[in-house]
């Protein structure tokens, strides 16, 4: 059985604004108040698990210990068959450079490597994302989701973030980066695990 969230106060466990909004406009209907992580100050812990899900528990924990009250976060990322999985839990990290995130340089690099190993086209992929909502006394409850498609190139579309121009999910043919924001935020990774983890812990 899935623990209800009960209380007034949930904490979302990310310095990311766009994460904190969608979170925070799915919770809307349950009259919660929503508080992010730069709000309160939390530090960021470091992500050194190797799986979304342990990144995600770890996020979702050091907030809850901190901060005494239910905590959620998200750690996501895409999958590359032909890279054995990669950038996957490195999604992020792919992009740094010294002046912040460059996701052209990242989407490249990608390309690049699918290049270089000669990977067969559709070249498979998929997005996850692992929502985990924790508990101060320790409990916590975790929700998948996961969007297949497959990596194109060139780059197509100027919506969305990240590597959506690159992203054509399955039965489209259309990328993330050229589809409306309203429709990516109805079929997403991250619109599945959220319908599950409002299902279990808020319905
Ligand atoms: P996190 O903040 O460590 O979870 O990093 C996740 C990374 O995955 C983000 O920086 C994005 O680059 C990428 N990502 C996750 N979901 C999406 C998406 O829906 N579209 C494009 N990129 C995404």
């Amino acid at each position: 059985m899935t623990r209800k969230f009960t209380g007034d106060t949930l904490v979302v466990a990310t310095h990311n604004n766009g994460k904190l909004e969608e979170i925070a406009s799915l919770i809307r209907p349950f009259s919660v108040s929503v508080k992010g992580a730069a709000e309160l100050n939390l530090a960021e812990p470091d992500e050194t698990e190797t799986t979304f899900v342990g990144n995600a528990r770890i996020k979702a924990h050091a907030a809850a210990q901190a901060t005494g009250l239910p905590s959620l976060s998200d750690d996501s990322g895409i999958e590359i068959d032909a890279l054995d999985g990669a950038p996957g839990v490195y999604t992020a990290d792919w992009a740094e450079t010294p002046n912040g995130r460059d996701f052209v340089m990242a989407m490249t690099k990608a390309n690049d490597l699918l290049d270089q190993r000669g990977a067969a086209h559709p070249r498979t992929a998929r997005f996850c994302c692992t929502l985990v909502m924790a508990w101060p006394d320790g409990h916590d409850e975790v929700f998948p989701g996961i969007m297949p498609g497959q990596v194109v190139w060139p780059m197509r579309g100027n919506q969305g973030h990240g590597y959506d121009p690159i992203f054509q999910p399955d039965g489209y043919d259309i990328t993330f980066g050229e589809m409306d924001r309203w429709e990516k935020n109805k079929i997403s990774h991250r619109a599945y695990a959220f319908r599950k983890l409002v299902a279990g812990c808020f319905e």
